[in-house]
């Protein structure tokens, strides 16, 4: 057969397939030959999704809601009209329906909004560490992404953010929680973003997706809900694949100021076309199912299991517990990331975080994802959204003994 004749483009070649999918992957293969891995590189909850969403599913279908018309390009009224109740009563944001615009999952949202936002050479401010996805979207949607660093503990300051601001600088990228930190920012630190935001004339895009997974008793705040003036340059990101365990279905939503969401619906019309008709009755349905204490406490004896188990791993630390979220994002000691260096298979891997999972995958049987791509090679992220909570201690003795 003829080799093939086809040149790709050189932005599209230059981005990297996504870490966390491809990590993924390679899992599966080891466990369909037997291997028993324990997976911690999974960035979905271990709960099944509530059993009216999967009845709602079965519904949708059977009504018979298989034309364009019912997935219009922007979402349905009635969803848009449910999703700017939820942003006014729970977030304190006043959206009209034509404010907001419904996606294939936050991850397509987002992309529709770095795509509506971006022109050559503008400039995304991204606190590292970030999720592997932020920078690639922006820069497939012509952007450069400019990384904003931050402590040990992972909490970026406004001086740090107004420090990478240039004439080029157009948006400002939150997410709070933060995969794959945990971390939470508070309404004294958003305040500060919010004024260089007005100050600097930037957009935020604020990605909410982890808003109910929260361990610190502390409400959510969104950014726009501070001042007319922020909600007048802020995209406001969520969904329900986390909270309510659809990641597969692909639901997402946004809301901002209607100029900016009509050019993410245009862009959406061209490229995916509206969200799926079956995903948007599911998502309604999904508002009248609270995520109440029990989904919580089910994601807090996880993270506390791993918080304690890290707590006496030596050569890996969690410089605080994380707030939000499932994740923990462990840093290496110098000694161990100097073990793993002078491995003689050390090339095999790479960088000095892909050395750490992938003699994990290896010879512990434990995925966790490389802290690179995150923005950080002195990590390695783990989900603890694990079926059950007993493969936590499991996973962190097997990595005690490789390490
Ligand atoms: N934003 C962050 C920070 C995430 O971690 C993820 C998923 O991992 C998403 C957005 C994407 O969510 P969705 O599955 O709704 O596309």
């Amino acid at each position: 057969m003829a080799e093939s004749r086809i040149r790709v483009s050189r932005l599209a070649q230059s981005i990297p397939p996504s870490e966390t999918l491809a990590t993924s992957a390679k899992v599966r293969v080891l466990q369909s030959k037997g291997v028993p891995v324990i997976d911690l590189t999974v960035g979905e909850p271990h709960l099944d999704p509530p059993q009216v969403l999967r009845d709602k599913a079965k519904e949708a279908v059977d009504l018979g809601l298989t034309r364009y018309k019912h997935a219009p390009v922007n979402g349905s009224l009635e969803l848009r009209t449910r999703i700017a109740r939820k942003f006014r009563e729970e977030n304190g944001i006043d959206y009209s329906p034509e404010e907001v615009t419904i996606g294939n999952g936050a991850k397509g949202v987002l992309d529709n909004a770095f795509t509506a936002l971006l022109d050559p050479g503008d400039e995304v401010l991204i606190i590292s560490p970030y999720w592997v996805t932020t920078p690639q979207q922006v820069r497939l949607a012509g952007g450069t992404p400019v990384f904003v660093p931050t402590d040990r503990d992972f909490m970026p300051t406004v001086e740090g953010v107004e420090a990478k601001i240039t004439s080029k600088t157009k948006v400002l990228s939150l997410n709070s929680p933060n995969n794959p930190t945990g971390t939470k920012y508070r309404e004294k630190l958003l305040r500060g973003f919010a004024d260089l935001a007005i100050t600097h004339d930037l957009v935020v895009v604020d990605d909410g997706i982890y808003e109910y997974i929260s361990f610190d008793g502390q409400k959510h705040v969104s950014i726009a809900s501070l001042g007319d003036e922020i909600r007048a340059r802020t995209i406001s990101v969520n969904g329900h694949s986390k909270s309510h365990s659809i990641p597969g279905w692909r639901d997402g939503y946004a809301g901002g100021p209607e100029n900016a969401i009509n050019v993410m619906n245009n862009v959406q019309s061209q490229r995916s076309g509206g969200p799926s008709a079956i995903t948007q009755y599911v998502a309604l349905a999904a508002f009248d199912v609270p995520f109440d204490s029990e989904r919580l406490e089910s994601f807090r004896v996880r993270r506390d299991l791993m918080v304690r188990e890290a707590e006496d791993l030596g050569t890996l630390s969690l410089p605080k517990p994380p707030e939000g979220a499932f994740y923990g994002f462990l840093e290496m000691s110098e000694a161990l990331m100097d073990k793993l260096r002078k491995r003689a298979d050390a090339s095999k891997y790479g960088s000095v975080s892909e050395i750490a999972a992938g003699v994990l995958l290896d010879e512990a049987h434990v995925a966790v994802m490389p802290g690179k791509p995150f923005g950080s090679d002195r990590h390695i992220r783990v989900s603890n959204a694990l079926k059950d909570p007993d493969d936590i201690p499991k996973a962190f003795a097997k990595i005690r003994d490789a390490f």
